[in-house]
């Protein structure tokens, strides 16, 4: 293990642990991600003894750097060269049935490891003299590493009953990982999962956003799904599951089909929230189903009724109320748009029109709406895509022509009342709309002139004259 841990914090850390002869350990995330090799800034220390004290001294040996210290946890933070280090004594825990939070003792760090939520999260690296350097790992953990395998060290059914929250991290940590979860763990989480109700909404949003995060989120949306946690959590996203079939006519699975735009989304965008635009997209299937014997299933205006679903789903879940919200419900509204232009015929005004409503977000648009073609017929797909880029070509033809996105149009209400001398009224609103839907259907060009003209031709009809 020792050239894993060449950073010089760890060399002090030991030499300051010696002079308060008190024992020290890396533990947790921060020695398992150095096994498989992936960067991590976050280090954490456990101290047979005061996390603290030992913090203040690895401080003042490095130069009397910042301590953070959290007296109420028992802990003390400081950064160096890059790195966040975490000081902590070791602890005991036992659990309440009624809460995550548990009773808390000293103790050895055995007693460290037993508390710690999987196998692969227990791993420890001694930094005393004697042993420095080597791997303490009572409970095989790096044959899970190994393996690709989240097994929790002590009895399942205990270690999620004690703080259920464990049940969103093995599935977040599979995800990211791309590990399996043993199948013993895996079935107490099925077991368990009714206990997920004592966690805060926040904590397992964050798991969320974590397995949204991930390369390939559906791996976690399938093992939520599979154990049960996805009804408790995220109702209307298991709604999504099941095809009926009806006289003989079935229609695909929403959620397979979800989980993969999300997949396919990942794949050329790290935005997180149009990640949540790809799982949410669809989301108003289940409600706007209809069969129809001749036509077979529709799934009328649910991009509509879908949209309306968001702020309701986004306040839930604790996601911001704010500009984020907006735009996943904006392409969410939008979502059948781009696809509509390919069956019918790309018309100039039907291009202005879209970018008009989508603005800055008609590039996340398209991406989103390609991620939304996933038949299996690979000649519809062909077909799709090459249709698709016709839409794209035209819509850059057309926005360098036109600059309809963050368009304002050229005629403003205050113009309008002004010269008509009347104030703010439905008149104003008739006519502003007017002109709008004049310039995105090409009857009139988006200029000051051609604007004017028809304000006046609409107040005239209206029985407005103007003042001057
Ligand atoms: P990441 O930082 O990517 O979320 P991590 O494993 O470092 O992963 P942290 O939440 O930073 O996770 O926690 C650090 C360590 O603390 C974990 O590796 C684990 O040993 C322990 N731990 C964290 N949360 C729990 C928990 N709910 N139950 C038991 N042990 C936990
Ligand atoms: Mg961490």
């Amino acid at each position: 293990m020792k050239k894993h841990i060449d950073h010089p914090v760890f060399g002090v850390i030991a030499k300051a642990a010696r002079e308060l002869n008190v024992e020290v350990y890396l533990i947790g995330g921060f020695v398992r991600d150095l096994l498989l090799k992936r960067p991590s800034k976050d280090v954490d220390v456990v101290a047979i003894g005061s996390g603290i004290k030992l913090a203040s001294k690895v401080a003042e040996m490095l130069g009397d750097i910042k301590v953070s210290v959290y007296k109420n946890f028992g802990t003390a933070m400081l950064n160096y060269e890059g790195l966040e280090v975490e000081f902590v004594g070791a602890r005991k825990e036992s659990y309440r049935r009624d809460s995550r939070k548990p009773i808390v003792e000293e103790g050895s760090v055995e007693d460290d490891q037993n508390r710690r939520d999987f196998t692969i999260n227990a791993l420890a690296i001694s930094l005393n003299e004697g042993d420095y350097g080597e791997l303490i790992d009572p409970f095989n953990g790096m044959k899970d590493l190994e393996e690709k395998r989240i097994r929790t060290p002590l009895d399942p059914d205990i270690t999620f009953s004690d703080d259920p929250l464990r049940m969103m991290r093995a599935i977040r940590f599979a995800t990211q990982l791309n590990f399996r979860i043993y199948k013993p763990t895996f079935n107490a989480i099925a077991r368990n999962k009714e206990r997920i109700e004592i966690i805060s909404k926040e904590r397992i949003t964050d798991e969320l956003n974590k397995i949204m995060m991930a390369r390939k989120p559906s791996r976690g949306f399938d093992l939520l799904e599979k154990s049960g946690l996805l009804q408790l959590i995220f109702p209307e996203v298991q709604a999504l599951k099941g095809a009926e079939v009806k006289e003989g006519v079935g229609h695909k699975d929403n959620f397979y089909h979800t989980i993969k735009v999300v997949d396919r989304v990942a794949m050329v965008s790290d935005n997180l929230w149009l990640r949540w635009a790809a799982l949410l997209h669809d989301i108003a299937k289940p409600v706007t189903k209809r069969f129809d014997p001749d036509i077979g299933w529709t799934f009328h205006a649910h991009e509509y009724v879908g949209a309306k679903m968001i702020p309701g789903i986004f306040r839930r879940l604790r996601l911001p109320m704010n500009e984020k919200m907006k735009y996943v419900q904006k392409l969410v509204q939008l979502h059948l748009r781009p696809i509509a232009l390919i069956e019918e015929h790309v018309t100039d005004s039907a291009i202005r029109r879209l970018l008009f409503e989508a603005g800055d977000d008609i590039d996340d648009l398209m991406t989103l709406c390609e991620a939304d073609i996933t038949s299996k017929n690979i000649k519809k797909v062909k077909r799709f895509l090459k249709n698709f880029e016709e839409v794209r070509n035209k819509l850059q033809e057309i926005e360098e022509k036109d600059r309809i996105r963050n368009w304002q149009p050229p005629i403003s209400g205050d113009i309008i009342m002004e010269t008509f001398g009347i104030g703010p009224s439905r008149e104003v609103g008739i006519i502003k709309n007017t002109i709008k839907e004049a310039i995105l259907d090409g009857d009139i060009h988006n200029n000051y002139n051609e604007a004017h003209k028809l304000m006046l031709e609409k107040g005239a009809e209206l029985g407005l004259k103007p003042v001057k």
